[in-house]
């Protein structure tokens, strides 16, 4: 099967390509074995170089590189710049932050000399999807290539030309010769990658079906993995919220990337005496929205990124209805070329359907009516998910009993969840495990060595 990169907006057919053969594949996975070794003497300073050389150019080329994003996946061009933007801060973060994380870490353990060091682990295999096709993908090759780990991409078949444009902004930024290479092949190849003994480990972002698949086959091998997996994260807004300003955070965050953000707010949960005015102005809001060609500066929602996305969120909200929840907007594919879908309000969701309990991936929003903090925390934990979660109050001793009960890996109060490469990312439960960014994720896939050195007995 060719790899396909299409223009959602259209169906436009932009560019195939012919899947790697085996022959090819093992190529690669040879260089990569070759840069690690030539990667390890180079001196981290000329790394972090190289490091602020690839955030120059992709500040340089930030209209070319969101063009490209555009048309493959279908983001609205204002964010893809956006997505592009920070991308560069990951790389001048780990090219100014590396020296401190990586440094030897002394340890307080009399009567020993001890000292922990942060060693790379080799090369690294990256499975990535295609809804922040640039953010997901430097999230793991700034901080890999600056600890002295090389990667190795097999980025979502739909966006292969973000992959490649990836590969050679790296190369052109001076890391060594095969450092970071794009492997443009299908999903069923990945297993003889991983299998390949010159693979070290594996960071997967996507769906759970790959992370399960991937994280199984690594298991058995005992390889380390990290799993970046899906969300239906919590936006709970409480009677002292502002509901202005929550009200306007919650429309951009259920329709930030058109919907299709593992972090995007999926379950908006509303406590009682203010429910009815939410949702009456959030229902507005969404309406309000602008839907259509996603290289028009004033987008705000594009196409969905492929077909088989538009296909499973309408059979989503289909079955929603059927199982009792009552559709407040939208709920249909909008009429011309593209994978357009409206942006659409459910509230009322029983317990049993199945939508209650799965991911939805575009500008479908939920909601649900609380009546007390303790049922907001048990409906914001009764989800498979734990990724994060956005909560709105003014009241401190709020605030405090929700950073313990809430269950997953990142909680937003009065503020809309995003990444940040300075804090640690990553989720709970069936949203995955270990952590990107920050200290911690640049630590994910290096080897904390423990080196004890006792006084040499004096030789006679
Ligand atoms: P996906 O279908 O799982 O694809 C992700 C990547 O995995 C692609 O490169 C895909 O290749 C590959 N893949 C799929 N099945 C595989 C298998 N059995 N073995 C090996 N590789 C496999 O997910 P997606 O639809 O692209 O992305 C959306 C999902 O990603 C959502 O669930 C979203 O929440 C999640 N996500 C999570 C985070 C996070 O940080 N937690 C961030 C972004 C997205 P092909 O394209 O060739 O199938």
């Amino acid at each position: 099967m060719p790899i396909q990169s299409i223009n959602p907006a259209n169906g436009v057919l932009l560019r195939n390509f012919t899947p790697l053969t085996g022959e090819a594949l093992l190529e690669k996975i040879a260089l990569a074995e070759s840069a690690f070794a030539r990667t390890a003497e180079v001196p981290l300073a000329h790394r972090a170089l190289c490091m602020n050389k690839l955030a120059h150019l992709l500040d340089c080329e930030t209209a070319d590189l969101a063009a490209l994003i555009t048309s493959e996946m279908g983001k609205p061009i204002a964010q893809s710049r956006a997505e592009v933007a920070k991308c560069a801060a990951a790389c001048r973060y780990y090219a100014g932050n590396a020296a401190r994380i990586l440094a030897p870490e002394p340890v307080d353990a009399p009567p020993l000399d001890a000292v922990v060091r942060w060693d790379p682990l080799g090369v690294i295999l990256a499975v990535m999807p295609w809804n922040f096709p640039f953010w997901q993908v430097f999230r793991f090759l700034a901080p890999a290539l600056m600890a002295g780990n090389v990667g190795l991409l097999k980025h979502a078949s739909n966006v292969p030309q973000c992959a490649l444009a990836i590969e050679a902004l790296v190369r052109r930024a001076g890391f060594p010769r095969g450092s970071f290479q794009t492997l443009l092949i299908e999903a069923s190849q990945v297993e003889m990658v991983l299998a390949d003994e010159r693979v070290a480990a594996v960071t997967v972002t996507g769906s759970e079906s790959a992370g399960r698949a991937i994280a199984a086959q690594a298991g058995w091998l005992i390889k380390k993995s990290v799993l970046e997996l899906g969300g239906s994260d919590p936006f709970i807004v409480m009677p002292s919220a502002s509901l202005d300003t929550a009200v306007a955070a919650a429309v951009q965050a259920r329709s930030v990337n058109s919907g299709q953000s593992c972090i995007a707010a999926k379950r908006f949960l509303i406590a009682d005496p203010i429910y009815d005015e939410f949702e009456s102005r959030f229902v507005a809001a969404m309406e309000s929205m602008k839907v259509g060609d996603p290289t028009r500066e004033d987008t705000q929602i594009g196409p969905l990124a492929t077909t088989a996305q538009l296909d499973e969120i309408e059979a989503q909200v289909v079955a929603a209805i059927h199982t009792g929840a009552r559709l407040l907007t939208g709920g249909e594919r909008m009429i011309g070329k593209g994978n357009y879908y409206a942006p659409t309000v459910l509230a009322g969701l029983p317990r049993t359907a199945p939508v209650y309990r799965e991911e939805v991936f575009g500008p479908v929003a939920m909601l649900f009516r609380f009546t007390d903090i303790d049922e907001a925390i048990a409906i914001a934990n009764d989800t498979p998910f734990g990724l994060a979660a956005s909560v709105w109050t003014a009241s401190s001793d709020e605030q405090r009993r929700f950073s313990s009960a809430l269950q997953c890996g990142a909680v937003f109060f009065n503020a809309q969840v995003a990444s940040d490469p300075r804090l640690p990312f990553g989720g709970v439960k069936r949203s995955g495990y270990g952590r990107e960014l920050s200290a911690a994720g640049m630590r994910e896939f290096l080897n904390a060595k423990t080196v004890v050195t006792a006084e040499p007995e004096p030789t006679p």
